[in-house]
Formats: structure tokens, C-alpha cells, sequence
């Protein structure tokens, strides 16, 4: 285990200054080299805007037409027989982002509460399979969110990495099991939050969040004419700090150690932790509507195992293979597997 964060954890500066392979379409090639640019100290705050814009969903709609999106991308509840069958005899593990996901989007990040028949059905989910929330979110941000003790919880984008308080029964000692790959970065991470706070101070509604290992801005609630002063702002802190590095989300710019951790590592991690390293007869189920999601659903293509299943209203370029439209869907989707699990085992 202690192998696998090491050899996962390098430092990425050679990488920053290289394209990196995982871009989907030129559009998201180009937002990636922006935020480099960003990173790099180029200063291409208009470029920064562009992205942030791009990040917002209104403005992917037109990016192709929702029928031919969804022949791609089909609907996964149209699909659970497939999805099902592709299982057969396979262990599925869940992982399961949270914002935008379990929770609808808000426009205060400290409302993005789930329901109580989410929460439920969660807590049925657990019971049938290993599941994990893997969130953004300072671990215990999510988990007071969630409350569930029998989940594993991935907060600060798989950063900050935690097994069940009732341990589980899929993993001896699992209340053991933690995983901290950038805690050398915390003092880092409070000081620029710090400033970010004070940096941001005149715009109106952005919001910075300490998840513990990462720093958050969010900007929906900012006006767009103030975007660009915002990203002024974030740019102004960033370039005293080499080792921290730009990305996106939805309506959020996210501040991470530029550290070789995401929530894909953080999937791969968690497979190993509950023994499933290198087995055939595992299936991953990971479900998500945000670019951080992208990571795991890019290594479940590349290990050929189980599937990703991005969530969202709108078309994107995404490494998922299916699509929900929002969280109402998501809960539709596990309610059935939970179902489908309880009859199997009934029979
Ligand atoms: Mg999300």
C-alpha cells in the first residue's frame, strides 16, 4: 500500500510544462493549456475567463445536439440490463462523487444537502457493495453531508482517503485504512487559502472553501463581468506558489498540490485497499458530473473495467460510458441495482 502512494505521488513540474494526454477534444486541449499558461505564470487571465465560461453548462449546450449525444452516451437507466449483464459475476464496487450528483447544485456550497430518500438509499447501496463518495470536499465537509459511518470517504479530491467507522464487510481493519498522499502540503494550502480570501474580498459572491488538502473558489454566484477580476485575484496569489496548480470545475476554480493524486488514483487505491488489485472480477461502477470525475472514468477505460457514468442535463466530451441526467436519476439508478442485489441474494 505504502508502495502504491509513493510511486503515485511524484511531483508532476516536469509534467506541468507538458501537454498532457488527458484531453478529450481540442476544446478541452486548449482549456487545459490555458490553465498551464495560468500555472506557468502567463498570465492569460482572458484565457482564464474563457475557461471558467466554458465551464458553466449553459454555455456546453450548444456544443452538440442532445440526441446524437445520447446515442453515444446513452441514458444508464435505459441501459441497466447491459449494464447488469457487462456485471455478471463480477464484484461491483460504487463510487460515487457527491455534489451534483447525490446533491443537486446550490448556489451556497454550504446548502448542497442530499435528501433523506438519497440518504437512504445510500445507505441500502452500502449494504449490498463496497461504496465510496469521492468528493472535492474536505472529507469531513462530505461526510457531515452524508453521515453514513459505513462508507469509504475520498475527500479533497481523493487526497484524504478514509474507510468505514464500523469497519466493513468486505475489508478487515478498514477503520484503519487512511491515505494522505499531500499532508507535507498542508501549511501550503492554509496560508493560500488565507489570501485567497482576503484577494477576493471585493468581489461579490465569490465564496473560497478550505477542503483541507485543496482550495476552492466557487464563482457561481459571481456576476460574469466580474470574472475577469477574479481570476486577476486567484492569478495574483497563484504565482508565488509553483507547487500548487490550477484546475476547473463546475463554476469552481479548484487549487491543488501538483502532486500525481486525483480521484482516479484515489479509485485505484481504494481497489487496492479491498483486495482487488489485480483481479478480473471486480466492476467498478463510478458515477460523477464534474471534469475532477474525468480521472476516474479515464482509468476504469484504460484497466478495461467496469464503467463510468457521467450525470448532466447538457452534452459533453467526457471518458464516461453513460449517462444520467441529474440526481433524481442517480438515486432511480441505484435504487434499482439495490433491487436487483436484494432479489439476487433473496433467490
Ligand atoms: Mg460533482
Amino acid at each position: 500500500m505504502v508502495r502504491f502512494i509513493e510511486e503515485n505521488t511524484k511531483t508532476m513540474e516536469k509534467e506541468i510544462g507538458n501537454k498532457s494526454n488527458n484531453d478529450v477534444t481540442t476544446t478541452t486541449k486548449n482549456k487545459k493549456q490555458v490553465l498551464q499558461d495560468i500555472n506557468n505564470g502567463g498570465g492569460l487571465i482572458n484565457s482564464l475567463v474563457d475557461s471558467m465560461r466554458a465551464c458553466s453548462p449553459t454555455h456546453l449546450k450548444s456544443l452538440m445536439k442532445q440526441t446524437s449525444w445520447l446515442t453515444e452516451y446513452p441514458s444508464a437507466l435505459d441501459m441497466f440490463e447491459e449494464i447488469l449483464h457487462a456485471s455478471q459475476g463480477k464484484q461491483i464496487v460504487m463510487f460515487l462523487d457527491y455534489d451534483g450528483t447525490l446533491s443537486p447544485i446550490v448556489d451556497d456550497p454550504d446548502r448542497a444537502f442530499m435528501s433523506r430518500k438519497m440518504r437512504r438509499t445510500v445507505k441500502k447501496l452500502a449494504n449490498c457493495f463496497p461504496t465510496a463518495i469521492v468528493s472535492g470536499r474536505c472529507r469531513e465537509k462530505v461526510y457531515n453531508f452524508v453521515k453514513l459511518t459505513e462508507l469509504y470517504y475520498a475527500g479533497s479530491h481523493g487526497m484524504d482517503i478514509k474507510g468505514p467507522e464500523q469497519g466493513s464487510i468486505y475489508m478487515e481493519d478498514s477503520k484503519s485504512l487512511l491515505c494522505q498522499p499531500a499532508t507535507e502540503f498542508l501549511p501550503m494550502i492554509d496560508e493560500v487559502c488565507q489570501k485567497l480570501i482576503k484577494q477576493t474580498k471585493l468581489t461579490p459572491g465569490a465564496k473560497v472553501e478550505n477542503n483541507k488538502f485543496c482550495v476552492s473558489v466557487h464563482f457561481r454566484r459571481v456576476d460574469e463581468n466580474n470574472w475577469s477580476d477574479l481570476a486577476n485575484q486567484v492569478r495574483s496569489v497563484m504565482k508565488d506558489y509553483p507547487k500548487l496548480r490550477l484546475c476547473e470545475g463546475r463554476k469552481v476554480l479548484e487549487i491543488r498540490p501538483i502532486i500525481k493524486w486525483d480521484k482516479g488514483k484515489a479509485l485505484e487505491f481504494l481497489l487496492e485497499s479491498l483486495g482487488y488489485a489485480n483481479c478480473a472480477d471486480v466492476f467498478p461502477l463510478y458515477i460523477g458530473d464534474d471534469r475532477t470525475d474525468e480521472d476516474a472514468f479515464k482509468i476504469l477505460r484504460e484497466r478495461r473495467q467496469g464503467l463510468g457514468i457521467l450525470v448532466s442535463k447538457f452534452p459533453k466530451e467526457t471518458n464516461a460510458s453513460y449517462s444520467l441526467q441529474d440526481p433524481d436519476e442517480v438515486m432511480d439508478f441505484l435504487r434499482r441495482l439495490v433491487e436487483w442485489k436484494q432479489l439476487r441474494s433473496g433467490a
